[in-house]
């Protein structure tokens, strides 16, 4: 019989996950508070519970992919979470991006039952989820990363164990202070562009070939460009983690003045309405600023 995994949110990136699992042979019960956020992915042979119990209480390993901190601190410590149900396989993977500070403190509690909790955010987008080429940063113990190994590679393709609980955390948020700012970045310079009446596709063709090129250029310049906002990776998330980064670099005090303007442009953003849109509807915030 093969390894059972519960899996805990099936959103954006959750719900093409939870298929690759089920597709490299794993058996997937699968639970989102939302009802019916599954049923697309009944004919896949995942199944669709309607609590956390039914997904996590049989399973070898439980895998949660979820918005932000307090959904995951719920599915740990809440009357039907981990603590009060613990998985058979004693196995907890966290792949949502949270604070490194609450996962420490989750894999805490959750050892004192016997539970090892990995951290694994990750990177790629809704397209590295569809395609199982997600890199994932995992934070824990080094017997736990190997026990993930076989589920992680089902999902992705660079998988890296970076250090203790909350090192995947710490990692993904240095990677999305990264991410914010060179959306802020392109955002600029499609404006200035604009103002100055040049071709923006053919600029982004141009830029592309040069040193400032970036994976954001490629994939979200041309969704800026075409004023497509479909959601991929929310406005509302990325606010989400550039509060994450700004809080950790409290903790530790960092100045960190770049990621603080991108924020108040974030919020900007959300102000205009552009919260359930991806990323790439940062640019409509120039819009408004620059009359177009
Ligand atoms: P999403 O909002 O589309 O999906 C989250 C899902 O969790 C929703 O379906 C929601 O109903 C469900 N949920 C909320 N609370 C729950 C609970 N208590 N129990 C069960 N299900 C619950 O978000 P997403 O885009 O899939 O992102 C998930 C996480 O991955 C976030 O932390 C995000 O920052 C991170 N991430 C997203 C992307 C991306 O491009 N979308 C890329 C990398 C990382």
């Amino acid at each position: 019989t093969s390894a059972v995994v519960g899996f805990l949110g099936l959103g954006v990136m959750g719900r093409e996950m939870a298929r690759n699992l089920a597709q490299a042979g794993f058996t997937v019960r699968a639970f989102d508070i939302v009802p019916g956020a599954g049923d697309a992915l009944r004919p896949f042979g995942v199944e669709i519970v309607d609590d956390i119990p039914a997904a996590v209480s049989d399973a070898d390993i439980v895998i949660s992919m979820l918005p932000d901190t307090p959904q995951v601190d719920d599915i740990v410590q809440g009357p039907d979470g981990l603590l009060a149900n613990p998985p058979r396989g004693k196995l907890y993977v966290d792949m949502s991006t949270i604070a490194p500070e609450a996962t420490r403190r989750l894999s805490q509690q959750l050892a004192a039952v016997g539970v090892t909790m990995l951290d694994a955010p990750v990177s790629g987008g809704p397209v590295g989820a569809k395609n199982a080429t997600l890199t994932i940063m995992v934070g824990g113990e080094a017997d736990g990363f190997a026990r993930a190994n076989p589920f992680l590679r089902a999902m992705g393709t660079t998988l890296n164990h970076v250090g203790a609980s909350g090192a995947g955390q710490t990692v993904k948020l240095c990677n999305q202070l990264i991410c914010g700012i060179n959306i802020q970045a392109i955002c600029e310079a499609l404006a200035l562009a604009r103002a100055w009446g040049i071709d923006l596709a053919q600029m982004r063709e141009v830029l592309l070939g040069g040193s400032a090129a970036s994976w954001m250029l490629d994939k979200l310049g041309v969704a800026m460009i075409e004023g497509d906002a479909s959601a991929g990776f929310r406005i509302d998330l990325m606010m989400k983690d550039l509060r994450l980064v700004l809080e950790a670099a409290q903790k530790h005090p960092v100045p960190l003045p770049a990621t603080a303007l991108v924020a108040t442009q974030y919020q900007n953003a959300q102000a205009y309405g552009e919260g359930a849109n991806g990323n790439q509807a940062l640019f409509k915030v120039y819009d408004r600023l620059t009359g177009q």
